[in-house]
């Protein structure tokens, strides 16, 4: 470890993006095995991470980036939700750091996302199936934009699934319902929770006096949203409520850092995917013939729009849970 620290240079998983002193957002570079951000804060005398990325190898230089950076160990590490891409490299940090998430995020970790590993490592065909088809996909497609969307997703893939044999499910050691504060010597970050929007419960982090919130995924940067979980309107009442706050800069969970007009787009696309969904309901028609709106044509995770339209549709037919 310590070598790597001495001689921790950079990583090809992230860059590094220093939003305030002691305050350093990881911003995944696309196709690699980050897939989300993460970030970095400096609480004095100890270190807090923010979610801990896709693979082991990305994990293990936001590691060595924190140590290098912050000058001490990492004390504790967040998920701000169950996702691999925000949980894959928890194995990393314990014994020195406890990793914290809500009690609903490590009850699902515990279950669900346990046995979906479990599944994955026993039956890993049709996860290869997936990336040869979506490899064939790339062949046909002629929209430069979709093509390299494509191909990074199936490098990311293929990242996840090189590391997965040694994947340690690591679930968090403390949890918190509501809100909790760390106390550093120089710095007091607040967790919260606003339940859950993007997923089940989503988690973010608040520093008060910069005025900065790392979201998780509750905030993306031109990014599609993800709603393959999600409760759009509890995902519109936590950004409100989220308003509320006096937040000038966002480290959001996909994207380059950004401010409060991202967290306002991200909720003008929940109420436009309804919408286009409602609408098409009433009239009839099929939501495969919807189209990407303008407005979000030059966003990334474009492969995300039909299955965010799927997701809205089954909630209003009742088909989902
Ligand atoms: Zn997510």
């Amino acid at each position: 470890m310590k070598n790597r620290i001495e001689t921790y240079t950079g990583s090809k998983h992230f860059r590094l993006n220093y939003v305030a002193e002691g305050v350093v957002a990881a911003i995944s570079v696309p196709g690699t095995g980050s897939v989300g951000n993460a970030a970095i804060i400096d609480l004095g005398d100890t270190t807090l991470v923010v979610d801990t990325l896709n693979t082991i190898e990305a994990a293990e230089d936001l590691l060595a980036a924190a140590t290098y950076l912050t000058g001490h160990q990492v004390s504790y590490v967040i998920n701000t939700h169950w996702h691999s891409d925000h949980t894959s490299g928890n194995q990393l940090f314990p014994p020195t750091a406890q990793i914290i998430s809500t009690s609903t995020t490590r009850e699902i970790m515990a279950t669900f996302g346990k046995n979906r590993l479990a599944q994955q490592l026993s039956n890993p065909v049709p996860i290869y199936q997936a990336i040869e088809e979506l490899e064939e996909k790339v062949q046909q497609e002629t929209d430069e934009k979709l093509k390299k969307e494509m191909q990074w997703e199936n490098a990311s893939d293929r990242e996840y699934m090189k590391m997965l044999s040694n994947l340690v499910y690591t679930l968090p050691t403390i949890t918190f319902d509501q809100q909790m504060s760390i106390y550093g010597s120089h710095r007091t970050v607040q967790l919260i929770t606003y339940g859950g929007g993007h997923t089940q419960s989503d988690a973010f982090v608040y520093l008060p006096e910069e005025k900065i919130a790392v979201m998780g995924d509750l905030v993306l940067s031109k990014h599609h949203p993800v709603m393959m979980y999600a409760n759009p309107q509890e995902w519109l009442n936590i950004l409100k409520r989220v308003e509320l706050l006096d937040i000038e800069t966002i480290v959001p969970g996909h994207g380059e850092v950004c401010s409060m007009k991202e967290l306002h787009e991200v909720k003008c696309y929940i109420k436009d995917i309804v919408t286009l969904v409602e609408e098409t309901v009433q009239s009839k028609k099929n939501i495969t013939d919807i189209s990407v709106p303008k407005v979000y044509r030059d966003w990334f995770f474009t492969t995300y729009f039909s299955s965010n339209l799927k997701r809205v549709y089954d909630l209003i037919t009742k088909s989902a849970d």
